[in-house]
């Protein structure tokens, strides 16, 4: 490594807390689908900061939108009214069909605020005794690293040694309906799921599962909660991913891409039914709905309301699947894609995910491994086929070794 990339990356390592293992790369510029190094280099951005950077690095609307709102005001506390929260909240709502919208900031943020919305519904409105409410998860799930999230995970490394649990939650497999619907009972406040298991690397559930999901819940009276916190706002080639099955759930979890890349901004999105649970006092965030969040938002909404980036990663999509198909039995094991979204496992004899996504650096294309030997690829909406195609190039020549 260079002296400059070096030093930063170990002062990082000396101060900063080892949560994460970044690749060996320090980017200081973004733009579009590119990124730049502090050595001068630029690597094409495949993974779109898991998925929140869909519209690329500094898209110029949103970038208009944040510093005009930067000239007049930032943050009033929801203890005040400030003028840009409402029309975003309404334009969010009309963008997904809903009543009314829930503001938070993170992902994980607007998970807890989903899971309190259910209990609170489950107890004043379903008639659950007291304390009793359940809520269903999925196998394999990723929901953020909260420790009530992070008790409802499978996943060793996400929830051993960070105990007690919140209990209140019960696991069935993840695209399995039937075991679903056989684990509701009269407790049953929710049924919480993503719609494509971004993080469990790319898993999409057989054809049916989220109308099958969705009938279960309207059955039972149970509120169905999806985590499109990944997988929403167009990554998928639909507006949500349950957009696919022409299914809507009760509450959408929103984030990442909700704040165009520049600011955290995630929000749950409900009917008034259910979302009309939450008085005064009992829920909030002091940044959750803030001015300038809200202004990058509504300028999110109003380019996905549009339908172009949807079209986009939906063309660009299959683009990308016919490219990758190519590779399977040459260094590929298996891909999964849903719009422009791919999990690409490698052939543990090319290497790990963290060492084909090494030699992908090397070769100037960003991407990040998951569970072991799976790739996985988010490209900005905004990417163009042909540097698709280039990125292929690079990977061809990684996998021949
Ligand atoms: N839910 C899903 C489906 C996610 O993929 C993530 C993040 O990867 C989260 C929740 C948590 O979001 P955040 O990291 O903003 O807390």
């Amino acid at each position: 490594l260079e002296t400059a990339t070096a030093d930063i990356i170990g002062a990082e390592e000396q101060h900063v807390a080892h949560n994460y293992h970044p690749l060996p790369v320090v980017v200081s510029r973004g733009e579009g689908s590119w990124v730049t190094d502090i050595e001068g280099r630029r690597y094409l951005d495949l993974l779109s900061a898991y998925s929140a950077l869909n519209f690329g690095h500094r898209h110029p609307a949103l970038v208009a939108a944040a510093t005009e709102q930067l000239g007049r005001l930032t943050l009033t506390s929801r203890a005040f009214h400030n003028d840009k929260l409402g029309s975003f909240a309404a334009a969010l709502s009309d963008l997904s069909g809903k009543d009314m919208v829930l503001p938070m900031n993170t992902g994980a943020e607007a998970v807890e605020t989903g899971i309190k919305v259910a209990r609170a519904w489950a107890y004043r409105v379903k008639g659950v005794a007291p304390d009793a409410a359940r809520i269903i998860v999925a196998a394999g799930n990723f929901h953020g690293r909260t420790t009530t999230i992070v008790g409802f995970s499978d996943d060793p490394q996400a929830r051993d040694g960070f105990g007690p649990y919140a209990g209140g939650f019960t696991m069935v497999p993840y695209g399995d309906a039937a075991a679903l619907e056989a684990a509701i009972d009269e407790n049953t406040a929710a049924v919480l799921i993503e719609p494509i298991q971004g993080e469990g690397g790319v898993i999409i559930p057989p054809d049916g599962y989220l109308r099958a999901v969705r009938e279960a819940c309207t059955a039972n009276n149970v509120l169905f909660i999806a985590d499109e916190i990944q997988s929403g706002l167009g990554r998928v080639g639909t507006t949500f991913a349950c957009d696919r099955e022409g299914v809507v759930p009760d509450l959408y979890l929103l984030g990442k891409a909700l704040g165009g890349g520049i600011i955290p901004l995630s929000a749950v999105v409900g009917d008034r039914d259910v979302l009309g649970v939450i008085h005064p006092g009992e829920h909030g965030s002091t940044f959750g709905g803030n001015p300038l969040a809200a202004a990058v938002g509504t300028t999110v909404v109003e380019m996905l309301a549009s339908g172009e980036f949807q079209q986009r990663a939906l063309a660009l999509g299959e683009h990308l699947q016919a490219q990758l198909e190519s590779l399977i039995g040459s260094g590929v094991t298996a891909i999964r894609v849903a719009g422009l979204w791919a999990g690409v496992d490698i052939d543990p004899a090319v290497g790990t995910g963290r060492e084909v996504a090494e030699k992908l650096l090397a070769r100037g294309v960003l991407v990040k491994d998951t569970h072991g030997q799976t790739i996985r690829m988010a490209p900005p909406l905004v990417i163009r086929s042909t540097e698709i195609d280039w990125a292929i190039e690079q990977l061809k020549v990684v996998l021949a070794g």
